[in-house]
C-alpha cells in the first residue's frame, strides 16, 4: 500500500519510519531542502511530562526514554547523533491547587521522578531564583511590573530529570536516516499543491514541478501548514488548528563562568519558560501565553514576520530577569517561528478523518517535540488499523507503551473528542 507522508520534520520523519517498520511503501514529501527544516528546526527540544492530561504525561514519558536511548531506537547513523543533557526542570505554577498535586501525583504513580517543593527548598536548592509570586504576569507598559512583589510563590513541582534535545533539526535528520535505511524513499523541495482523487488509486497529489504522486493513503504531518492542507484535501474537521507566531530569546547565562547549573524552569507564574542553551553559555526563554499578552494568529504561514521585536524580546526578557535578577539584558538574539495550534485546547489531533485514506497527526501546539516518537508509533497504529477494515472510531487504539509499562486510551487526541480540560497554553 502506498503512503505518501506529507512533512518531514521530526514528527513527520517518525511517523514515516514507523510505516515504513509495518510495511507500507512511504514516500514522504517536504517542500524544505532537508528533514527538520520546518518548524522543528525552531524548536527549543524540551522534554518534560508535566502535562493536565494523564496520557500526555505518559507519552512524553515514553518519548524521555527513547530520547535517553537514542542510538538504540535509530540503529547506526552516519555522523551525528543528538545529545540529550537532563539538567531537570522545575515548574512555578501560579497556584499549588489540587491540579498540580494531582499532576505530581500521576508522575510519581509512573516513575517519574517528581518533587514538590515548598519556596524555601526550591530557594535552598537553587538560590539564583527569585521566588517572588508575579501572578497574574502584566505587560511591559504596565507599571505594576516593576513594582516588588509582596507574595510569594506556593511552591513547584520539580522533574528530577527531564532533559532537552541540544539541535531539535538533527534529530529530524537521523530519524530520516533512519527511514531511508528502512526504505522511505523522501522528496525535498517539492511543495504539495493539490490534493485530487487518483484514477489508479485513491489519491493524486500534485508537486510543483508538475509532478505527481498516486497514493492509498495521505498522512498531513504539515505543522504550521497543516490548515492549508486539509483545505487542499477538502477536509474539515471538528477542532481546527490555526498557525501561532511565536519569539525565544537567547540571553547570557550569568551563572555559565561560576560553573553552576541552569535547571530548565517552567514559570508559570511569571509567564516564561528558559532553559540552558550553548552548552551553558547562554539563556533561552520563550513564553508561557500569560492572559496579559495577545496571541499573534497569523493566516499565511508562507507570510509571516521572521524578525526579533522589541515587544516580545522586552517581554520575555525582563519576565527572566525578575525569576533569575542576575540576567543582565544584552543584544537582541532569537527567533520566530509558528506554533501549530489546536484552537479548543491546545493537543495534538492524530487520528483518521472522514475521507477515507486521509490521516492527520496535527495541532502539536508547541510542545510535542519530545513525544514525536511516539506519535509516530500511534499514526502508523491508526493507519494500520483503519486500512485493515477497524473503525477507530468505534475501537480507538489503547496505544503500549512498553519502555514504561503503560497502555493509554489515546481518545483523547481523536478529532471528535470533547474539549479536553487543559491549560489552553502551551503547557498543555
Ligand atoms: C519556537 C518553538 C519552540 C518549541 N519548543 C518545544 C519544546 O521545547 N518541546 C516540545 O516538545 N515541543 C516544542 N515545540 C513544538 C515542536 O517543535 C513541534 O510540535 C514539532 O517540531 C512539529 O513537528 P512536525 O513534524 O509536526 O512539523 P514541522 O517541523 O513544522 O514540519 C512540517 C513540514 O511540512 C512541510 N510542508 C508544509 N506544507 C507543505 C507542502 N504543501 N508541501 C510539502 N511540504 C510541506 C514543511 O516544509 C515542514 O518541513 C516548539 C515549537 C516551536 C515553533
Amino acid at each position: 500500500m502506498q503512503v505518501c507522508v506529507i512533512g518531514a520534520g521530526v514528527i513527520g520523519c517518525a511517523i514515516a519510519l514507523e510505516l515504513r517498520r509495518r510495511g507500507f511503501d512511504v514516500t514522504s514529501v517536504d517542500k524544505n531542502g532537508d528533514a527538520g527544516h520546518g518548524s522543528t528546526s525552531s524548536s527549543c527540544g524540551i522534554v518534560r511530562r508535566f502535562y493536565s492530561q494523564p496520557g500526555m504525561i505518559a507519552m512524553a514519558h515514553e518519548g524521555w526514554h527513547i530520547w535517553a536511548d537514542w542510538r538504540s531506537f535509530v540503529g547506526d547513523i552516519e555522523g551525528d547523533l543528538i545529545e540529550f543533557p537532563c539538567p531537570g526542570m522545575i515548574f512555578i505554577p501560579p497556584r499549588l491547587d489540587a491540579n498540580v498535586l494531582a499532576t505530581a501525583a500521576e508522575m510519581q504513580r509512573i516513575g517519574i521522578k517528581t518533587h514538590v517543593l515548598s519556596p524555601a527548598e526550591l530557594k535552598e536548592r537553587f538560590p539564583f531564583l527569585d521566588v517572588s509570586s508575579y501572578y497574574p504576569p502584566t505587560p511591559v507598559s504596565d507599571p505594576r511590573f516593576f513594582e516588588p512583589s509582596e507574595h510569594q510563590i506556593e511552591g513547584a513541582v520539580y522533574e528530577e530529570d527531564a532533559g532537552y534535545v541540544v539541535f531539535p533539526a538533527l534529530a529530524a535528520q537521523n530519524l530520516r536516516q533512519a527511514a531511508e535505511r528502512a526504505g522511505v524513499v523522501f522528496r525535498f523541495n517539492r511543495r504539495i499543491t493539490a490534493i485530487e482523487a487518483g484514477a489508479t488509486r485513491r489519491f493524486r497529489l500534485e508537486l510543483t514541478g508538475g509532478e505527481a504522486i498516486d497514493a492509498d493513503v495521505v498522512v498531513n504531518v504539515a505543522g504550521p501548514h497543516s490548515g492549508v492542507i486539509n483545505r487542499m484535501a477538502g477536509v474539515t474537521l471538528p477542532l481546527e488548528t490555526r498557525p501561532l507566531r511565536r519569539e525565544v530569546h537567547a540571553q547570557a547565562n550569568p551563572l555559565y563562568e561560576s560553573g553552576v547549573p541552569l535547571p530548565i524552569v517552567g514559570d508559570l507564574d511569571g509567564g516564561i519558560y528558559f532553559r540552558p542553551e550553548s552548552r551553558g553559555r547562554d539563556i533561552i526563554v520563550g513564553s508561557t501565553d500569560p492572559q496579559c499578552d495577545v496571541l499573534e494568529f497569523v493566516d499565511d504561514p508562507d507570510n509571516f514576520d521572521r524578525g526579533v521585536t522589541q515587544l516580545y524580546r522586552e517581554r520575555q526578557s525582563l519576565r527572566l530577569m525578575k525569576r533569575v535578577p542576575s540576567v543582565t539584558l544584552g543584544r537582541p538574539r532569537g527567533i520566530a517561528d509558528l506554533y501549530d495550534v489546536t484552537l479548543q485546547d491546545w493537543y495534538p489531533i492524530v487520528d483518521r478523518t472522514d475521507r477515507p485514506g486521509y490521516y492527520v497527526c496535527i495541532g502539536t501546539s508547541g510542545s510535542s517535540f519530545k513525544s514525536a516518537p511516539v506519535l509516530g508509533m500511534l499514526t502508523a497504529q491508526i493507519v494500520e488499523a483503519c486500512e485493515s477494515g477497524r473503525d477507530t472510531d468505534v475501537a480507538p487504539i489503547q496505544l503500549t507503551l512498553p519502555r514504561i509499562g503503560v497502555s493509554v486510551d489515546t481518545r483523547f487526541l481523536a478529532r471528535n473528542r470533547a474539549t479536553l480540560k487543559t491549560t489552553s497554553t502551551v503547557i498543555g
